[in-house]
């Protein structure tokens, strides 16, 4: 969860790349589930409680492959360090790779508006959770299954 570009918040967030080495979806789900816990527990009102939550683990840590820090409030998954949640103040500086963006959002940023259009509605009309849609990010399935499917339609309105 990068630069807020319009993919990382569809199908309620994504937290691709928020972790590495997923085995499978329910142990992300179950690392989630007890970092929403810790959050709930800490309850941080307050940007040095914030710093708290985030400091109960070290940056490198991973809990089933997923950072400690991404939790889920009804039904959304959100880091709580992000700026875009926390009054423009970045907490994760030093924490992750605030820069780092998946492959299917380095190309998406360079298309035209028609296209990125076009994977957008792809994405949506897919039944997918966000954990779903999440790991789909990670290991660009959505993406190279969207490009197949446009040169599909490329190929066809040649003939
Ligand atoms: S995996 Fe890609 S789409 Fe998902 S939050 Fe990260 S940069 Fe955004
Ligand atoms: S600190 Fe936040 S944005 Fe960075 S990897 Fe962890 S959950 Fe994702």
């Amino acid at each position: 969860m990068v630069r807020m570009i319009p993919l990382c918040q569809l199908k309620g967030g994504c937290m691709g790349c928020c972790g590495r080495n997923y085995v499978s979806k329910e142990e992300v789900k179950v690392a989630i589930l007890q970092n929403t816990k810790d959050f709930d527990s800490i309850n941080p009102q307050t940007k040095a409680k914030l710093i708290k939550f985030r400091d109960r683990a070290q940056p490198q840590e991973l809990r089933n492959g997923v950072c400690f820090n991404i939790i889920e409030q009804k039904g959304r998954l959100f880091c709580p360090l992000h700026p875009a949640v926390n009054k423009g103040v970045d907490l994760r500086i030093n924490h992750c790779d605030v820069d780092f963006q998946c492959r299917t959002a380095k190309l998406f940023i360079t298309w035209d508006k028609n296209r990125q259009e076009r994977f957008i509605d792809y994405i949506q009309k897919k039944e997918l959770d966000n954990l779903d849609y999440s790991l789909e990010m990670d290991n660009s399935h959505l993406l190279d299954s969207f490009e197949a499917e446009e040169k599909e339609k490329g190929s066809n309105s040649n003939l």
